[in-house]
Parts: C-alpha cells; sequence; structure tokens
C-alpha cells in the first residue's frame, strides 16, 4: 500500500519536474490572456486595414470580398451540382436541397484523383480534367440530359468581381498550374465545359471553402455568419456590413468577406511572437516569408514545428540522453497525425512511447512526458492564436449589429479541429473566455467545403428567381418618358376640357376659377385671422402685414386637432367645431372684441363666383362631412358663427391652399404664377388668360385657375398606369373612384400603395417569410413619413430593420432591401407623374405667353415635397426632360396656405373699400 503510494507521489513529482522543464523551455509559446487580447487588436486592426481602399494594397490580411450577400433562408429547392478543387482531393458532388421546412438535403459524391502532372501543368488541362471528371460524375449519376447549376468551389486565393467571377491571385499548397494565375477561373471553367456538347451545365458561382462550409452551416442554423477552417490550412470568413467594404459599390446589406487570414504577421506584425522554431520553420517551406499566422496555426505545421522543438532540446542534451536520431533530422517526419495521438491523454503514453520509438528515439517515461507536454504546448499555441483571431471577428460582428451581446454561430471544418483529441474544447474555451459578451455556438460542418459551393448555388438561384418575381410587381411603376410624355399630353388634354365651356361640365379636371386676378403688390397692410383647413391639421392664425420700407408678415397660429367623427360627421358639427377653434384661438390672443377680416383656407374642389363665395365641389382626402356638397363654405360659416353668437367676423375670402401658396411666393418673385402642393394631397393652380377661361366673363387680364388636377384620370384616362395596388387603395378610401391621380401621387396614399405591395410580396412568399403580420393587415399602418426615413441615404439598412420593427415588421436584412426598393419605386412615380402634370402646365403658360422660352417660378408647400429625400429632385428633374424650353425655378412657400389667405384677404380688403368686391 504504501509502496503504491510512493510509487505514484514518486511519478507525480517526475511528471511535474518534466513538465516544468518543457514550460520554462518553451515559455514563450505560452501565450497569457493579455498576450492574446494583444493578437486580437492586432488583427482587428489589420481587417479594418484590408477593408479600407486607401489601405487594402499593403495589407496582409487581404480581406477579399466574395459576393455571397445572402445566407440560405431554408427556402431553397432543387438540384445543384459542385465541383471542389483545392482540398486535399478533388470532388465532384450533386446535392438536392429540399424545401420541407426541415432543411433536409441530399449529398451523392465522387472523389477524383489529382495527378500531379494535372496540378503542376497547364491551365488547360487543369480544366479540361475538371470537365471530365464532372461529365463521368454526372454519367454515373445519369445525369447528363438535364440543365443544372453548378458551384465551383476554388480554395485559393482570388480577387472575385462577382459570384461567379474572380482572378487567381496566386496559387498555394501543392498547385503550381501555368497560365492561370491573374485569369478568371470560372470562364476557364466554362470554356472547358462547352467542349462537351452533351452536357449543358451553368456556372452560377464560385465560392472559397471557408465561404462554403459558412454556407453550409448557415443552412443548418440561421445564426451562422461566420466560417472557419483548421486544417491543411487556416483561414475565415464572415458577413460584414456592405458600407464597411470600400472595395466594392453599394452600402446596402452584408457581404461574406473572405479574411485570408493565413498572411497575418507577413509585414512582421507578429515577429515578437514567432519563436525562433517558427523562424527556422519558415526558412525550411517552400513559401518563405508567407502566410506566417497560418504556419503558427494549420496542421500541415504543427508536427514540423514539433520535430523542430525536439530537434533543438535533445541536442542541449534536454531529451533522449542527448543522443539525435536520423529520423529526427527529417524534414516533416512528425506529422499532424502524430501529434494528435501524442495528446490522447486517456490513452497515457503508450502512443507516445511507440512513435518516438519509431523515430529511433529510445524514449524514457520522461522523454515521454515531456514531448507530450511539448505537443500540447504547441498545439494549445495553434488553438489560442485561431481563438484570438476569431474573437477579433466576433467583436467586429458583434460592434457591426450595434448590440451588447451577440448570439452567433461559427461553421467550421478542417481535419486539425475534426481529429485533434483536445483542440474543439480548447478552441471553444478560450473563445469564450476573450468575448465574455459573445455567446457562440461551434458547428461543425458536415463536407462544408464542397457542399457550400452547391448551398452558396442554391441560394443564388432562389435569389434570381425571388428578384424575377419582385420585378414583375415592381414593373408597372416603371414608368418609361414615353409613358411620361403621355400623361403630360392628357394632362394638357384635360386642363383644355375643364376650360372650355361645352366640357367643362363633365371634365375631371375642373379648372375652377378662384377670382384671384393679381398678385400682392407690397402695399397690403393690416391685421387679418386666416383659417387652414384641409390637410392633417386644422390651424387658426393672426397675421400682420406691413407695408413699405418696414415691409413684413408676421404670424401667430394655433393648432386644432380635427378628431375623425368630426371629419365625417355632419356638415353643422364640422362648423361648429372650427367656430369653437376660433373663439379659443381669439380668447388665446386677447383679440376677441375685433372684427377682423379673415381669409378662409379651404382646400377641396370649391365652385367659385366670387372671392368670397365657394360652393364645395365634393369632398376630398379624409374629410366626408355630410350635407356640405353642393353648400356655400362661406355661408355655412357664417351660420356657425351667428349660432354660437359670441362674435363677428368679416370673411373676406375663400382661398385654395394652392392659391396661398402661389401668393405667399408670389409676394417674394413676381414671376411666380404657379402654385403646387405635395402634401396629404396634390394639386396645382396657375394663372391663365382670361380670354381662356370660358365660363368667367370677361377677355382682359388673368385669373388664377385651381385646377383640381387630384381628380385627372377619373375617367379612366390614366387606367393603363395604374397598378392593381393602385386600385386596391382606390377601393379602401373614402372616395373610391375619385381623385385617381391624386392617389398616386400624394402623401394620404404612397404609403398605403407600398402597405398593398407589401402584402403582396409576402403572400407570394418574398417577404417576412411569407407571413403576413397583424400589423400589416392595418390600413394606415405605413404612413409615407416612414418613407421618407426608410428612402433616406444616410439610413443604414440596420435602421430601416428598426423602422419596420416598430412596425411590428418582423425583418431580416433582405426584406429592408426589399421593402426600401418598393418605396424607392412608389415615391419615384408619383414624383414623375406629379412632374409629368406640371410639365404639361409650364408648357401651357409658354404657349398662352407665344415665346420661344420661358422662364418661370413655381410656389410649393407640402410636406411630401419638403421632406421626403428624394421626390423634389425627381420631380424637378422630369419637368425639365418633359418640358425642355421652360426653365422652371422652384420656391419653397414658408406656410403658403396661412400666409397667402391673409395676403389675398388684405388685397381684397383693399380692393372692396374702393368699391371692386367681386375680384381681385
Ligand atoms: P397638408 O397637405 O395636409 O396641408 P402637409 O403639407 O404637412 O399638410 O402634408 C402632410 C402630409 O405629408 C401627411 O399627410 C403625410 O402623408 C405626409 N408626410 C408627413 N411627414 C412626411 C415626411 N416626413 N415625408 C413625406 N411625407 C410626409
Ligand atoms: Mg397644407
Amino acid at each position: 500500500m504504501f509502496a503504491v503510494h510512493l510509487l505514484a507521489f514518486h511519478f507525480t513529482k517526475l511528471k511535474e519536474d518534466q513538465i516544468k522543464k518543457v514550460d520554462r523551455y518553451l515559455y514563450h509559446m505560452r501565450l497569457s490572456d493579455d498576450v492574446l487580447l494583444d493578437v486580437m487588436a492586432r488583427f482587428r486592426a489589420e481587417m479594418a486595414k484590408g477593408l479600407g481602399r486607401d489601405t487594402n494594397s499593403t495589407a496582409t490580411v487581404k480581406m477579399l470580398p466574395s459576393f455571397v450577400r445572402s445566407l440560405p433562408d431554408g427556402s431553397e429547392k432543387g438540384d445543384f451540382l459542385a465541383v471542389d478543387l483545392g482540398g486535399s482531393q478533388f470532388r465532384a458532388l450533386e446535392v438536392k436541397v429540399f424545401n420541407d421546412g426541415k432543411q433536409s438535403s441530399q449529398l451523392e459524391s465522387k472523389f477524383y484523383p489529382t495527378p500531379k502532372e494535372v496540378i503542376q501543368g497547364s491551365g488547360t488541362e487543369l480544366f479540361n480534367y475538371v470537365a471530365d471528371c464532372l461529365l463521368d460524375f454526372m454519367e454515373s449519376k445519369n445525369l447528363q440530359h438535364k440543365k443544372l447549376p453548378l458551384g465551383f468551389t476554388f480554395s485559393f486565393p482570388c480577387k472575385q468581381t462577382k459570384l461567379e467571377e474572380g482572378a487567381l491571385l496566386a496559387w498555394t499548397k501543392h498547385f503550381k498550374v501555368r497560365g492561370v494565375q491573374g485569369t478568371d477561373v470560372v470562364s476557364s471553367l466554362r470554356k472547358a465545359l462547352q467542349k462537351h456538347k452533351d452536357i449543358d451545365v451553368d456556372v452560377l458561382a464560385m465560392v472559397n471553402d471557408t465561404v462554403g462550409t459558412m454556407m453550409t452551416c448557415g443552412y443548418d442554423d440561421p445564426h451562422c455568419e461566420v466560417g472557419l477552417i483548421i486544417g491543411t490550412g487556416t483561414n475565415a470568413c464572415y458577413m460584414e456590413e456592405m458600407r464597411h467594404i470600400d472595395l466594392v459599390e453599394g452600402d446596402e446589406g452584408r457581404m461574406c468577406i473572405n479574411t485570408e487570414w493565413g498572411a497575418f504577421g507577413d509585414d512582421g506584425a507578429l515577429d515578437d511572437l514567432r519563436t525562433e522554431f517558427d523562424r527556422e520553420l519558415d526558412l525550411g517551406s517552400l513559401n518563405p516569408g508567407k502566410q506566417l499566422f497560418e504556419k503558427m496555426i494549420s496542421s500541415l505545421y504543427l508536427g514540423e514545428l514539433v520535430r523542430l522543438i525536439l530537434l533543438k532540446m535533445t541536442k542541449e542534451g534536454l531529451l533522449f540522453n542527448g543522443k539525435v536520431s536520423t529520423a529526427l533530422l527529417t524534414k516533416d517526419k512528425i506529422e499532424m497525425k502524430h501529434v494528435c495521438a501524442m495528446e490522447k491523454y486517456k490513452e497515457g503514453l503508450s502512443n507516445t512511447k511507440e512513435i518516438l520509438t519509431e523515430l529511433n528515439l529510445f524514449p524514457s517515461e520522461e522523454d515521454c512526458i515531456a514531448v507530450q507536454h511539448v505537443c500540447t504546448i504547441v498545439s494549445f499555441r495553434s488553438a489560442n492564436l485561431c481563438a484570438a483571431a476569431l474573437a477579433a471577428i466576433l467583436t467586429r460582428l458583434r460592434e457591426n449589429k450595434k448590440v451588447l451581446r451577440l448570439r452567433t454561430t461559427v461553421g467550421i471544418d478542417g481535419g486539425l479541429y475534426k481529429t485533434h483529441p483536445q483542440y474543439p474544447k480548447r478552441l471553444h474555451k478560450v473563445v469564450r473566455r476573450l468575448v465574455p459578451n459573445c455567446d457562440v455556438r461551434f458547428l461543425l460542418s458536415q463536407s462544408g467545403s464542397s457542399k457550400g459551393a452547391a448551398m452558396v448555388t442554391a441560394v443564388a438561384y432562389r435569389l434570381a428567381a425571388q428578384r424575377k418575381q419582385i420585378d414583375a410587381v415592381l414593373a408597372p411603376f416603371l414608368l418609361s418618358l414615353d409613358t411620361l410624355r403621355e400623361v403630360k399630353n392628357k394632362m394638357r388634354a384635360e386642363l383644355e376640357y375643364g376650360l372650355k365651356r361645352e366640357t367643362q361640365a363633365s371634365a375631371t379636371v375642373k379648372m375652377l376659377p378662384t377670382y384671384v386676378c393679381g398678385t400682392p403688390d407690397g402695399t397690403e397692410s393690416g391685421k387679418f385671422l386666416a383659417l387652414d383647413l384641409g390637410g392633417t391639421n386644422f390651424r387658426v392664425l393672426l397675421v400682420k402685414i406691413r407695408s413699405g420700407r418696414r415691409r413684413s408678415v408676421q404670424m401667430y397660429n394655433k393648432i386644432f386637432a380635427i378628431p375623425l367623427e368630426i371629419m365625417q360627421g355632419t356638415g353643422e358639427e364640422l362648423f361648429d367645431h372650427i367656430v369653437q377653434c376660433i373663439a379659443d384661438f381669439l380668447e388665446y390672443m386677447g383679440i376677441k372684441g375685433a372684427r377682423l377680416p379673415l381669409g378662409f383656407t379651404f382646400s377641396f374642389p370649391c365652385r367659385q363666383a366670387s372671392i368670397d363665395k365657394g360652393t364645395l365641389v365634393g369632398w376630398t382626402k379624409g374629410f366626408k362631412a355630410t350635407d356640405c356638397e353642393g353648400e356655400d363654405v362661406v355661408d355655412m360659416l357664417r351660420e356657425a358663427i351667428r349660432r354660437r353668437n359670441e362674435f363677428d367676423l368679416d370673411i373676406v375670402a375663400v382661398v385654395n391652399d394652392t392659391v396661398g401658396t402661389m401668393m405667399t411666393c408670389g409676394y417674394e418673385d413676381p414671376n411666380c404664377e404657379i402654385g403646387l402642393i405635395a402634401g396629404t394631397g396634390s394639386n396645382v393652380c396657375y394663372m391663365e388668360d382670361m380670354k381662356n377661361i370660358e365660363i368667367v366673363e370677361g377677355n382682359e387680364g388673368k385669373m388664377c385657375i385651381n385646377t383640381e388636377w387630384g381628380g385627372f384620370g377619373d375617367n379612366g384616362c390614366i387606367d393603363n398606369i395604374r397598378t392593381k395596388y393602385d386600385k386596391q387603395v382606390d377601393e379602401g378610401s373614402l372616395n373610391a373612384g375619385k381623385q385617381r391621380y391624386e392617389k398616386m401621387t400624394s402623401g394620404m396614399y404612397l404609403g398605403e400603395i407600398v402597405r398593398q405591395i407589401l402584402i403582396d410580396l409576402t403572400k407570394q412568399g418574398l417577404l417576412f417569410r411569407g407571413q403576413i403580420s397583424e400589423s400589416l393587415r392595418k390600413r394606415g399602418i405605413f404612413e409615407t413619413k416612414f418613407l421618407s426615413q426608410i428612402e433616406s441615404d444616410r439610413l443604414a439598412l440596420l435602421q430601416v430593420r428598426r423602422i419596420l420593427q416598430q412596425l411590428g415588421l418582423d425583418s431580416t436584412c433582405e426584406d429592408s432591401i426589399i421593402v426600401k426598393e418598393v418605396c424607392g419605386a412608389v415615391s419615384r412615380r408619383a414624383a414623375q407623374l406629379c412632374g409629368a402634370g406640371l410639365a404639361a402646365i409650364v408648357e401651357k403658360k409658354r404657349e398662352n405667353r407665344g415665346v420661344e422660352h420661358l422662364q418661370i417660378t413655381v410656389g410649393v408647400d407640402g410636406t411630401l415635397y419638403k421632406l421626403h429625400p428624394h421626390f423634389s429632385r425627381v420631380l424637378q428633374e422630369t419637368v425639365r426632360e418633359l418640358a425642355p424650353q421652360c426653365d422652371v425655378t422652384f420656391m419653397l412657400s414658408e406656410d403658403g396656405s396661412g400666409k397667402g389667405a391673409a395676403l389675398i384677404t388684405a388685397v381684397a380688403k383693399r380692393l372692396h373699400n374702393i368699391g371692386r368686391k367681386d375680384k381681385l
């Protein structure tokens, strides 16, 4: 009993001594966490360098864009071919992917030898060989008559320019084929395949083995966004934000970056960590000075490192009684498989003893313990370094996503990771220690590198099919210049109908005379009240106008909500509410006693017989109060004031908001003869020659016409460009069949059009995983202001996702891109249609004046125009394109509907005082 104890004690002591000896000897290879954190920081800096436009050329870590932008989403399906060149064996595969909700796939493959004369011959020979093998494989599987997409795993550093195009940067490993470097390997493969007339294969993608691994794991686990290879070579890829990839156009979404991290340290960045053994190993390698990080990690070099260490220790008398064997002097005599076997601690020292004996080293027990520990230090260092670089990638991912904790999956392939008994455990542990704020799952890939090419192809195939469907949905929103010209011409015709006596009654563009005949001349002054009804808000304003040298306009206003039940209740209730708001305002301003002149901006179509009379033709936008249509709105307002019997007002003018806008801008720029609104609704007014206005007496001078162009198309004349989504929006509106042009161009409807498209895309399975959420079903949920936000160029996709999230729409990165595209198509069409309409107006003005070239200013108001990031530009471009003889200046109106009404009132008041009451 005692003896056994003593023996055990003796052995433990012996073991400790050996371990201490090796630890001391190799202290430089044992990396503390502090050192690893430092390596991590260095690698992060190297990644940033590789991604930067100006720094890429000098970066050692090349960060190659792979043009793989999407991970599998489980809806992939089909039959795909793949060839895998660059691994330890050449392989042809057939991968069947099923869209059965269980992420299942079926793989059949065949390995082919890679004879030396092929991998060290000419490029033509190599690709012919690949094509021949593929043909053989297809014949054996009876596939030669099918047209199949093919993915190409090509595990050498390549500079890709497309998913299916990439030039070889340099051969690595045991390959050295002439005439391939710098050329596109996909087209070489295609050329070789075309020689076989009997097969029809379409090369859709080319991928690196790391990317293949990530994609294969991504099919099983949607969180997978990193691919890692720890085998003969080592490398990693991950999904980077496009906006950080300087070398590829575009800022949207993500792209997989093949880091080629094996070259980390080639500029000396790791020299302080490299030992004399690393340097010796490098000098004896095929590519000295290159792939220095890889040489400290990958399985190709681990055994050789161990051998160099053992050799030196033996020479110094620390092992094997100082006796060096010939085997120990032979390069590559110790391989990875030996290191793995020696580190099988469960099997004690027997493997070690056997291996060392085979090397003629006559090991003692102590020697075996020491050698086993040398192996451990070398392989542990590999795992440590790999973990540090991986931790840097994970941190980058976490920061890109702006989250405190990252949950992600790393797909792994490679012999060292798969066969070494302790490697995975060590790697995982160190990574978790270095990045405690990342929850990482490590997923071993099954034939990842080969199958991955098929997966990439499957994803590319799915995306191409989806793209086709999305394009088909959005195609009707793309209007050609010819179509826009046609819209302009139709608008022009409708303007004429509205002005002519015979056609005017049935015209859809009503061309309502406003009895506003001139612009302010600067002599107006006084205090006025103004009301602004017809948009999102109801406002009451007090406007003080000064004339002469101290010419200025001062305004005070208060916004009042009009509850939905009042907008859509009875007319009496609506006008009582308005008067109530006026009373509040007068009270608030302390001017209840003063009988001020009032201008009423009423932004609905009104048939006017004088400046202070206006019969409502019909409600538009969100209003639908009963007993108003056909009534004089000024009378209704007067009656409501009388009913309240609390104060009196002098209602001088009823004004459309377009007219107010034109007048406000006209106050600054006398050349402003057009007023445009692009807000909740869409409308235009302009100064027309009296002689063209048949329904108003007189042929002298001009009068402002409120076109009410929102009704354009109500006779079906633009039905050829209306989409089914426009029809759905129309059917769901308060005034179905009416205001068709307005419903394609204004703020109240654009969001709703987008919502209808999103529903359709979702039904087709192209968005939101095919799930129509409760919120997407809600009418009005997608407000037009979200279009502005989503389409803003400054906004990253992540923020688009956040906006959608707020709307209850749980979107992926790809969903967000599609939603943004939909918004763009809808708002662009709106701006173009609006521009086409405006082109008709300015052209008419030019012809009226009988000039070759017209200079004119358009006063514009409306939040859509003012806040949408692209609307105004596209509108202006369209006008320029469709009315090239007109030089149009766009002038933003500052609060046109309030200020304009007061200005009109002031002018009317002045004219009234000199005895002209009916018009201005
Ligand atoms: P109105 O036309 O009602 O007098 P506005 O010109 O302010 O008033 O337009 C309001 C409309 O503008 C809203 O109904 C909404 O559709 C739209 N809108 C609001 N915010 C934005 C925005 N950020 N971008 C584009 N459109 C917007
Ligand atoms: Mg307005």
